[in-house]
């Protein structure tokens, strides 16, 4: 029989069960799970400490969690209890969703421009104008942290590891975060930059993978993807036919100058999102 760590004990003594591995971190694994308590199926973020290194300790884990408590918003994931066990594990107990956005692009290639991408797209502009009105930043925005039900129908913005509150808009901040392929120029060149700003463009990147199913900006190279992103997006042969007004907001978004960029209020109502083709 397989060993039961203390933590799965105290899991178990709370009516938890955990299955299988959703998704894996550097420091954290997420796992399928059951409850007495809660009929819904779950998925629990197990955080180990103990493999952790102090910046994500003591600077962006209670970061994380403090926002975690605070918001609550319907594409969102909300999280229905934390759980810390002394053996240094912590629980973030969730609502399950089916998969993630990156692994339906990964069945459907790219999704058909409209309605599909525009609608997952909405809800996730939605989430991010959210945040921003309270002066949060995502800061790790890309299809792996968009999570959607089974129909793909909804979608919920999920890993605030990287999350941060701007006191003072616009309150610039300087940690490199999140991954290269979706980072804007000016966190990948490590200048102080305004968050909300950087978000929007990661969004941009986000829009151009959901309908043309290609990174819009590709290399391993910090410094050559930089050079891509100023020359601005090119459409690879292959990439289907978009509607005007849809090239017109990922050109929008990926504007090389952050503070060109529209804000998340302005993106909502911008017209292809709201019905124009
Ligand atoms: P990390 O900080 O390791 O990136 P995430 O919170 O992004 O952690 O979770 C990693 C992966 O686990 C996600 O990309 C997704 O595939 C899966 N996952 C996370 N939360 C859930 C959830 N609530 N339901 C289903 N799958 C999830
Ligand atoms: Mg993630």
């Amino acid at each position: 029989m397989p060993k039961t760590s203390a933590g799965e004990k105290v899991l178990n003594d709370l009516g938890y069960k955990l299955g299988q591995t959703l998704g894996e971190g550097s420091f954290s694994k997420v796992k399928a799970a059951t409850s007495t308590k809660h009929k819904v199926p779950l998925a629990i973020k197990v955080v180990d400490r103990q493999r952790a290194p102090s910046a994500f300790l003591y600077k962006f884990l209670p970061r994380e969690l403090s926002i975690l408590r605070k918001i609550r918003h319907p594409n969102i994931v909300q999280i229905l209890e934390l759980i810390e066990v002394c053996n240094g594990k912590l629980y973030i107990v969730m609502e399950a969703a089916a998969f993630d956005l990156l692994q339906l692009l990964h069945e459907q290639g790219k999704l058909p421009c409209t309605p599909q991408a525009r609608d997952i797209f909405a809800q996730i502009v939605g989430a991010v104008r959210y945040l921003h009105d309270r002066n949060l930043v995502h800061r790790d925005l890309k299809c792996e942290n968009v999570l959607l039900t089974a129909d793909s129908r909804r979608a919920k913005l999920t890993d605030f590891s990287f999350s941060k509150e701007v006191n003072v808009y616009p309150d610039m901040c300087t940690t490199f975060c999140g991954s290269a392929a979706y980072a804007s120029p000016e966190v990948l060149t490590g200048i102080p930059y305004d968050g909300k700003k950087s978000d929007m463009w990661s969004l941009g990147v986000m829009l151009f993978v959901m309908v043309t199913g290609f990174m819009p900006f590709n290399d391993t190279h910090v410094r050559t993807l930089h050079k891509q992103q100023k020359k601005g997006v090119l459409y690879p042969e292959g990439a289907p036919p978009l509607p005007e007004p849809c090239k017109a907001l990922i050109a929008q978004l990926l504007n090389f100058s952050a503070e060109c960029r529209p804000g998340a209020g302005q993106v909502a109502k911008n017209c292809w999102l709201n019905g124009v083709n």
